[in-house]
């Protein structure tokens, strides 16, 4: 029959979703008077737009993005500490255009993570490789490449992609080779790639974690010299909505104790 000579070819040819979609397209088609040809732009429309999914997801999954949060889903009225157009200009990704890096300064619980992964997913739709990981994971990754003498094809991981986020920086003091390492991939990365970080930490602060005000200035240099630094100031969005359901029993900042209007 004909219909087995078509699905055959189909699967041949890996044509996975017209194959799944035909039959109830052809019924359409008869009972829509479709012409041949917008029968024909249907299916392959079709099959393009799940391979583009299917595509996003898998280097999505590769990206090492934890969780999905996208840029959609961040309430910038909770959060009147985030400039809407600053990240509304960021969406645009022309930063990796110009290989600028973006860092995002601020609290615990401010929405870092949420804008970087939701900059990072919008990077990946747009064809763009990204890359995900906390400064912590990276350090204990090329601790066991060290080990396994394959710290030069490990640290490639993480010079290659056109977007770095690398979240959580200074939250642990790193010891002097760690520092060594962030400086080597900061330097590889320098007018290639966009880096994007987050830190609860200020630039001032560098120096003390890294336990090397030279190598913390050595880094920053090379790291901000074409960038763009997103202060966030603002409560926790976690514990401001604990505080709306009446289950935080601190409040937001020690000086908030009382009325002082
Ligand atoms: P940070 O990285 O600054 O510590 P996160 O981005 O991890 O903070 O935010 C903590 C949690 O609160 C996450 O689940 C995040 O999705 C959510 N969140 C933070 N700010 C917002 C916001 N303005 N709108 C929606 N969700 C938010
Ligand atoms: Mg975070």
């Amino acid at each position: 029959m004909k219909m087995d000579i078509v699905r055959e070819h189909l699967e041949e040819l890996g044509l996975s979703e017209v194959l799944r979609v035909l039959e109830s397209r052809l019924e359409q088609a008869a009972k829509g008077d479709w012409s041949y040809l917008e029968l024909v732009e249907r299916l392959l429309t079709e099959e393009v737009a799940a391979r583009r999914e299917r595509s996003l997801q898998t280097r999505t999954r590769l990206a090492r993005i934890p969780v999905l949060k996208h840029l959609e889903d961040f309430d910038f009225d909770a959060q009147p500490g985030v400039d809407r157009q600053q990240i509304h200009e960021l969406a645009t990704l022309t930063f990796l255009d110009r290989r600028d890096n973006v860092c995002f300064l601020g609290p615990p619980g401010v929405g870092k993570s949420h804008l970087a992964i939701g900059l990072a997913l919008r990077a990946l739709e747009e064809g763009y490789t990204a890359y995900f990981t906390t400064l912590d994971r990276l350090v204990q990754d090329l601790r066991q490449a060290q080990e396994r003498g394959t710290w030069e094809k490990r640290l490639r991981v993480y010079v290659k992609p056109r977007l770095l986020v690398l979240d959580e920086i200074g939250y642990l003091p790193l010891d002097r080779e760690a520092g060594n390492w962030l400086f080597q991939l900061v330097s590889r990365r320098y007018e290639q790639g966009s880096t994007l970080l987050t830190s609860n930490k200020s630039y001032g602060d560098w120096g003390t974690f890294l336990g090397d005000p030279v190598l913390a200035t050595a880094i920053l240099d090379r790291l901000l010299h074409h960038s763009v630094t997103v202060n966030i100031r603002g409560e926790s969005y976690r514990l401001r909505n604990r505080r709306k359901a009446g289950m935080a029993t601190v409040p937001p900042h020690p000086t908030d104790g009382g009325d002082a209007g």
